[in-house]
């Protein structure tokens, strides 16, 4: 009984402090935005056939100067909870837009969408802002959006989906596998590209499960036209099986981890 206690006692530590930090957080994220903390970093894509960077994925970054790096996916919820994605997102698309505009037409940029931003009327003209103020193509711009955002109030989410895609913007499906009923909303919309969770590279070569799900996406892709990537990959072992399956393109470590702007450009530009 005693030790029952103490183990409830030390659980209620552990969740004091999370909910502290979590405080924290959501104090520190209000104006961090005006005071310059968060930066791009991005993360070469590259094309299995050519072997070259087709394009580069955003992914955002926050030093603070309280706490220093913090990682989006700890500080991201609370934006979106907070709603301070909606200006952050802004932000976001503004500057990757910015940055892609300077390099080779045949690079593409990657912008994550998070579900809240679509709750605000104004995300089209968000995006077609940011097209316009950097000069870039829109078909050089790719939104990657989550399953979450076609599970709630689709509805009006697949209509701005469409008016995205009539600006000329591509649609990526992120982290697919990892949600509810992901082949469904295959059909409820004309995905450009796939791009699988790293959850299923993991364990390869040797995962049974996760070789045969990975197939099946290569498969999937390959049928109905659709570009498919594959994120996390870390060793020669994993890049040997997905360009095996035929996949089109893949992201991870092997290649490069996300870099700051500069050091992106040096690496695009040596492969001209
Ligand atoms: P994501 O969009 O699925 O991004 C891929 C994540 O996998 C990135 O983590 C990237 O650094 C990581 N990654 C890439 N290759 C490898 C690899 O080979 N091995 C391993 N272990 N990891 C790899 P990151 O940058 O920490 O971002 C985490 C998540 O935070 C993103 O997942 C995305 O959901 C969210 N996020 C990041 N930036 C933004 C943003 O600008 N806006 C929104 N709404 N969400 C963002
Ligand atoms: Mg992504
Ligand atoms: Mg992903
Ligand atoms: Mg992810």
């Amino acid at each position: 009984k005693s030790s029952g206690r103490g183990t409830y006692r030390r659980f209620n530590v552990a969740m004091h402090a999370q909910l502290q930090a979590h405080q924290q957080i959501k104090i520190a994220l209000r104006g961090a935005l005006e005071r310059n903390e968060f930066e791009l970093h991005y993360q070469p894509l590259v094309s299995l056939r050519s072997r070259r960077v087709t394009g580069c994925e955003a992914l955002l970054r926050w030093r603070s100067p309280e706490r220093g790096m913090i990682s989006p996916s700890e500080f991201i919820p609370i934006a979106e909870e907070t709603g301070l994605i909606v200006p952050m997102g802004e932000w976001i698309l503004a500057q990757a837009c910015r940055q892609a505009a300077r390099w080779p037409e045949h690079v593409s940029i990657a912008v994550n969408l998070s579900p809240v931003q679509f709750k605000h009327r104004n995300l089209v003209k968000t995006v077609a802002d940011a097209l316009s103020a950097s000069g870039l193509a829109p078909a050089r711009l790719q939104v990657e959006i989550t399953e979450s955002v076609l599970l709630d109030e689709s509805e009006h989410n697949l209509h701005v989906l469409q008016e995205l895609r009539g600006l000329g913007v591509k649609i990526a499906m992120d982290d697919f596998g990892t949600g509810y009923s992901s082949l469904g909303y295959l059909r409820s919309f004309p995905f450009d590209k796939i791009k699988v969770d790293q959850a299923f590279v993991r364990d390869l070569p040797h995962g049974k499960e996760s070789l045969a799900i990975v197939r099946a996406v290569a498969g999937l892709g390959e049928s109905l036209g659709i570009t498919t990537t594959i994120e996390g990959i870390e060793t020669e072992d994993q890049l040997a099986i997905v360009n095996a399956e035929g996949f089109h393109e893949v992201q991870g470590y092997i290649f490069s981890r996300p870099l700051p702007a500069s050091e992106v450009s040096k690496l695009i530009n040596g492969q001209l």
